[in-house]
């Protein structure tokens, strides 16, 4: 395989998609080996038919604001791949998103899916349209409007969209009402749903336990755990909030959370009341991180900066996608960071993710760290099938086994010869085997 001619064609194909080029580049360099090793998987053009989604779905979402003005959003759904199951992958509300984010995070989905060990394809959608600020009717009519596109592409056994940021279970909830209108069913079309219809116990904080689940088992392997360690966390959305919540369980002291303006040090720590008054500003639609500091003034609010600059034992990102930089992962070496795992999709460069690798720090990608999410959404729809809900504690202890399974392979794949374990490679070659040899099996498609 020669990645770099495959690179330049996507180039050329998709010049300024900046994101989804940086993700396929990182896959293919990961995969080179295997791929050499197979070239069954070369005649059968499996990497040529991977790299280019199934098909990409664009469509416009008008809908009226309070004041009664006509507002017009851009919609998307880009299904990747649907090898080992139907497509399934979240919706992103965000005035960011484009295309090359969403193919980025639609590619990246088919690996971590395929990880997870549960039948689920790859796909990405979302738009746009910025929920911040917006009221809730707003919202109610934004989403309204949108599924009004997308209900017919979607299906329990086709694609199966969920949150991600700025769609949570609010808005899955005015998704999935007028996806019933329009249909006349309850199915589980949609994971992240309400307990009272359909949703699965412990889906809100799956992603960001599941990221601590496998911190802990990265850890282990140095014979460590939570316990006294200070980590640093940015973002305070859906699964930084689940990341902080299970650390503070396992013993570890959170020091920062971070928005888009800045981050916020307690030396502290966040926890108990601290994360509870943390939910009430975010569900009151507030910017959260600055008034933090006005509640609890031993904390300070540093503008314009991450929290990468503080000194921290492990690090989790969990904001949004290239948030930590070269010079971060330099202030982290220096400060003595043992452990870096990604709880956001992609939120190191790849100078940063050299810096690490180099210094032999443990650092796991997104795609296996964050995997918790998408793979207790999968135990909503096996739930939804079955008609039937499990208890909390069942869906908790799934998820921690997928966790450690996840980890295992990805110790397997990515094991160097001086033992170090690059998880990037093992993740990447593991969560790829799987696809590449059902797309063998499946004919050419
Ligand atoms: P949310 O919208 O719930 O939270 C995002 C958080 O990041 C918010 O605190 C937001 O602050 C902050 N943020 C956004 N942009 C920036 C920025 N440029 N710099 C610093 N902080 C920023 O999203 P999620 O928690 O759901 O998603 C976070 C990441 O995790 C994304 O990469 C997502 O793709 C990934 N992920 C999510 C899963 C899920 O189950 N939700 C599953 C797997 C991955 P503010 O609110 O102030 O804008």
């Amino acid at each position: 395989m020669e990645v770099e001619k495959i690179m330049s064609n996507l180039e050329k194909k998709h010049p300024g998609e900046v994101e989804y080029l940086q993700a396929v580049r990182e896959v293919l360099e990961s995969i080179e080996d295997v791929c050499n090793e197979n070239p069954q998987f070369e005649s059968a053009g499996i990497i040529d038919r991977l790299v280019e989604p199934d098909r990409i779905l664009t469509f416009k979402v008008p809908w009226v604001d309070d004041n009664g003005k006509v507002n017009v959003n851009l919609g998307y759904r880009v299904q990747f791949n649907n090898a080992i199951g139907p497509y399934k992958g979240g919706l992103r509300f965000h005035p960011s998103v484009n295309l090359s984010i969403l193919k980025f995070l639609g590619f990246e989905q088919i690996f971590k899916n395929s990880l997870t060990s549960l039948p689920m394809g790859g796909a990405k959608g979302g738009s746009d349209f910025d929920p911040k600020g917006k009221s809730n009717n707003e919202i109610m009519r934004f989403c309204q409007s949108f599924m009004l596109e997308l209900w017919k592409i979607i299906g329990p056994e086709t694609d199966v969209p969920a949150g991600d940021i700025g769609v949570g279970g609010r808005e899955i909830g005015f998704l999935y009402g007028m996806y019933k209108k329009l249909t006349h069913e309850h199915t589980g079309v949609l994971t992240g749903k309400g307990i009272n219809w359909g949703g699965s116990l412990i889906r809100p904080e799956a992603t960001g336990f599941g990221a601590v689940y496998f911190a802990n088992e990265m850890l282990k392997t140095k014979g460590l755990d939570f316990k006294g360690k200070v980590v640093a966390v940015s973002g305070f959305g859906n699964v930084a909030w689940g990341a902080v919540t299970k650390v503070n369980e396992l013993g570890g002291k959170v020091v920062t959370i971070s928005g888009p303006d800045g981050y916020v040090y307690d030396p502290d720590g966040i926890s108990g009341e601290k994360i509870q008054y943390l939910l009430e500003l975010r569900s009151s639609n507030q910017d959260i991180v600055k008034p933090y500091t006005y509640e609890f003034p031993n904390a300070q609010f540093i503008q314009g900066k991450r929290p990468w600059e503080v000194k921290c034992d492990i690090a989790l990102p969990c904001a949004t996608q290239n948030e930590l930089g070269k010079e971060d992962a330099e202030n982290l070496v220096k400060n003595g960071v043992i452990c870096v795992a990604e709880g956001a999709n992609m939120p190191s460069t790849p100078e940063a993710i050299e810096v690490l690798q180099e210094a032999k720090i443990l650092f796991a990608p997104g795609k296996a760290v964050n995997a918790g999410g998408v793979a207790t959404s999968g135990l909503e729809m096996s739930q939804n099938s079955m008609k039937l809900s499990w208890a909390s504690a069942e869906v908790d202890q799934r998820l921690h086994q997928i966790m450690v399974n996840i980890h295992e392979n990805c110790v397997k794949y990515g094991k160097q010869p001086d033992g170090y374990v690059n998880y990037v490679k093992g993740a990447n070659v593991a969560g790829f085997m799987k696809v590449a040899n059902a797309m063998l099996d499946l004919g050419v498609l």
